[in-house]
């Protein structure tokens, strides 16, 4: 299962397939995460700086965290996408298709000047996790969608 956790400042990923319950992340940011509460995850229960360090001692990489540099990642459910915007600029997509039971992912884009700031992933979970939820099974060409499931 992924989800994706957000605030205006941060992006928390988990991937609970990876995460080997070692409690780093829970004895590092307590009032962040907290087993048995729901979310578990709570980016406002504490400062995006300590919640970076806990994450850096997941010791299994099943959390991972991007800062969001004002970019904004939103579902368009009738569009079949997620979509980046920047100032009321679209600078990325990711693009699905649902096929039955399965959601194809095929494409996943950020305009280059916006590279390396963890829009695309961003972009991806987004997607994954409302695939989830809708009970889909993930069949990505995409090759990007492939790496960020597979890693
Ligand atoms: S630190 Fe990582 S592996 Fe350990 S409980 Fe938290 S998410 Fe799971």
């Amino acid at each position: 299962m992924h989800r994706l956790y957000e605030t205006d400042e941060i992006s928390v990923f988990w991937n609970s397939d990876k995460c080997r319950h070692a409690k780093m992340c829970v004895t590092g940011c307590p009032e962040a995460f907290e087993f048995g509460r729901r979310p578990w995850i709570d980016l406002s229960r504490d400062e995006p700086s300590r919640i970076w360090q806990a994450i850096s001692r997941c010791p299994s990489g099943a959390l991972g965290i991007t800062y969001n540099h004002s970019v904004q990642v939103k579902l368009d459910e009738t569009g079949s996408r997620s979509v980046a915007i920047l100032d009321g600029k679209e600078i990325g997509e990711c693009d699905y298709e649902d096929e039955g039971d399965r959601c194809v992912i095929y494409h996943t884009h950020v305009l280059p000047e916006y590279g390396g700031k963890g829009i695309a992933k961003r972009l991806v979970y987004k997607v994954i996790e409302a695939a989830e939820r809708r009970k889909k099974t993930l069949a990505p060409t995409c090759s990007y969608a492939i790496k960020v499931l597979e890693e």
